[in-house]
This record gives structure tokens, sequence and C-alpha cells, in this order.
């Protein structure tokens, strides 16, 4: 959209002849824009920000305005704004703006102008009340902009930048999977830990931001469509095969040797819990379980993580993947599903290597691959075989 504006003023002071020739260029971008993905609007992607929330505290600089989404059109406009939004079972109040509407976008020009209980957003702003009465605040972004927002919180900014380089297009691939996948719903992504981790304008860096303008719009295909592209912090020596966790099969998501992340701070990790707390955990997630005896490893997959453990108490025994396991415990204790476990008094011990669900790329392995100077495409097509890196 600012991009189509910015031609029209470049078109002002020219020759009648080239004004023709850019109408004519306009017309055939949108033209292509209607059938292909590849259009400004649609570029745009949906971070929910704020959840479940009775109020907060917006501040716009500059112009805005606010439309009405469930009728499509402008109900408000206005400059420079301090407030508190509230919600209740009344709508929206806005600054004593209370539009018959569910749903609100506020829009603006200036790249830099919400904040957001003192955060700064670039894009716009959608408020959504909720049927709890709660407030969601979905931030629109350009996909680009969103990438420089996210990259610096899964990977450092002194990173190689080969390495930067492939975590910007990994992060790119996933958000544009999620955008086509939540098309009919609220937003794409959050900005936690369940999709990736957006910190909006404070999060942005020179070098990472480096790393998402030299690779601006690439996204790993494989036979012509753009895949899930997951990652996780170090494999410890194996990727895991999508398949197995998720029910995705797909060649470039299947697992590979991985000999590169020997060397990451995250290779092994060790975490001890009492017995009792395990039992407590397994109770809250609603499984019954009272008094372990024992923990014991039942089969293990292909690339070395346990598939299902055997938990015996003392009237039953449980048998549980390794997978929810981990989700119940907490994925930042049980770091991988890749570890031995045994019982020292009151207490289990798990000893483990590698940190991440395993799938796609491992990053401490391609920040070493980058070091010994292996490219961006070097890196992904490793662990991603069969794909094709292009822009969309
Ligand atoms: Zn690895």
């Amino acid at each position: 959209m600012k991009k189509i504006q910015k031609s029209k003023l470049k078109t002002k002071n020219r020759k009648p002849k080239v004004k023709t020739f850019e109408f004519l260029l306009v017309v055939l971008t949108f033209t292509f824009c209607l059938f292909t993905f590849d259009c400004y609007a649609e570029r745009n992607v949906r971070v929910a920000i704020i959840q479940d929330t009775s109020a907060l505290n917006l501040r716009i600089k500059g112009f805005f305005q606010i439309k009405d989404l469930k009728k499509g059109r402008i109900i408000h406009r206005a400059r420079n704004i301090n407030t508190t939004v509230i919600v209740s079972k009344d709508g929206i109040d806005l600054a004593g703006i209370k539009p018959d509407s569910n749903s609100l976008l506020i829009e603006s020009d200036d790249p830099q102008a919400f904040t957001i209980n003192s955060k700064p957003f670039r894009g716009n702003i959608q408020l959504i009340r909720k049927s709890n009465n709660k407030l969601l605040v979905v931030n629109h972004i350009d996909l680009e902009d969103y990438i420089k927002g996210i990259l610096y919180h899964e990977a450092s900014h002194y990173w190689p930048m080969e390495a930067l380089k492939a975590q910007a297009i990994v992060s790119r691939t996933y958000a544009v999977y999620q955008m086509q996948e939540n098309t009919s719903k609220d937003f794409d992504v959050t900005n936690d830990i369940y999709s990736q981790v957006y910190g909006g304008q404070v999060s942005e860096r020179y070098r990472t931001s480096i790393a998402v303008d030299e690779t601006a719009g690439m996204v790993i295909f494989y036979k012509g469509k753009i895949i899930p592209a997951y990652f996780h912090a170090t494999c410890g020596g194996h990727t895991e095969n999508a398949a197995i966790l998720w029910g995705i099969d797909l060649v470039p998501l299947r697992g590979v040797v991985c000999p590169f992340c020997k060397e990451s701070p995250h290779y092994s990790w060790h975490y001890d819990l009492s017995l009792k707390e395990i039992a407590e955990k397994l109770s809250a997630a609603g499984f019954k379980v009272k008094n372990i005896k024992s923990i014991a490893i039942e089969n293990k997959d292909s690339s070395g993580r346990i598939t299902n453990l055997i938990i015996k108490s003392e009237k039953q025994e449980l048998k549980i993947s390794a997978k929810d396991f981990r989700e119940i415990i907490g994925p930042n204790s049980i770091r991988s599903a890749n570890f031995s476990v045994r019982i020292e008094g009151c207490d289990a011990v798990f000893e483990g290597i590698g940190w991440g669900h395993g799938v796609g790329l491992c990053q401490w392995g391609a920040y070493f691959m980058a070091k010994d100077g292996r490219n961006v495409e070097q890196i992904l097509k490793y662990y991603y075989p069969g794909i094709d890196v292009k822009t969309f």
C-alpha cells in the first residue's frame, strides 16, 4: 500500500508518456496481486500481542483513523492520543469513542505511531472484543518488519551472518506458512514461544536487520509449496522426523545426522525433580498418578529420542509419550526427548542431550556450519533436504 502511494507521488512531475507506462504497470501489478499471494496487503502478518485483557494503555503519535471492520467504514479520525482502552459487556471504550463494533482497526501512516503499554509497535493495531468481554490486540505488521522484530529473540545478533540469514529465511517461511493456514482466524501467530517470540520495534538490532534485508522475501519451498519450517536450539546429533511428532510426513522434515552442534552450550542437560512433584504435575494434567515407583523408557525412535515412557505408581501403570511428558513437566526443564532417567531416593534424575523438539533447522548446528564457512543455502539444504529457496 505504502509503496503504491510512493510510486504515485513519483509520477507527479513526469512526462505523460512515462505516466501512461507507470499507470499500466500499476494496473498490471494490481491484477497480478489479485491472483497471486504476492500482494502488499497479504504480506501483513497478524500478530496477537495481547490476549484476554480488560484494559490497556494506547498512545498514538500523529494522525490516525479508526475503521469499523464489521461495517467496513471509517468511524473516527484524529491525531495524538494517550488513553486507556477499556472493554466491558457494553463494548469497547476508546477515549469516549464507543463504537458499535467488536472489531476495530486503528491505522496510521507513521511507522512509529503506536505504543501499547509502553512498548512501541510498527504497523497498524486491531482491537477485538471477544465473547468473554476481554480484549484481543492484534498487530498488523509488514512481514519483513515482523521478522526484524523476532530474529533477535531466535539468534544472537553477534552470530555469523550466514547463520542469521538462515534463521531469517526459516522464521519468514514459518510465518508465511502460518499466514496461509490461519486466514479464517483472528490472528496468524502469537508473540510468544508458541509461535516465535516477537518483541516489536525494541527487538530490532543492526546485524539481524541486515540479515532480514539481505534475504527479503525469501522462503523455503518443497515441490512448489511453502513448508512449515520448524527449528530448534540444538538437536544433539540427529534431527527429528516431524512425522513422529506431529504426523507431518515431508521429505525435508524427516531428520538428518547433525555432526555440527557438539560444541553448543545446550548440547547436554541435567534436571532433578522429586517424584512427588512429577506425580502432582501429571495429576494436574489429568493423569491418575500417585506415589511413583519407577520411570522407564519403553521405546526410542530412529533419531534416538524417546517415544514412550512407562511410569509405575502405587496402583497403576501409565504409558505416556515423551512429547506429552516434556510438555507437562516443562519443555525448558526436560529440554529434549533424548534422555536417560533414574531414581535416586525421592528424586528422578534426568540427563539428556539437545534442546527443543529437534525438527528442522538445528540453530547451533547452523551457527557452527556458518563459522566453518558454509553459506546460507548450504545450511538450509542440509537441514531441509530437497528444498528450494526462492522469493515469493
Ligand atoms: Zn544439531
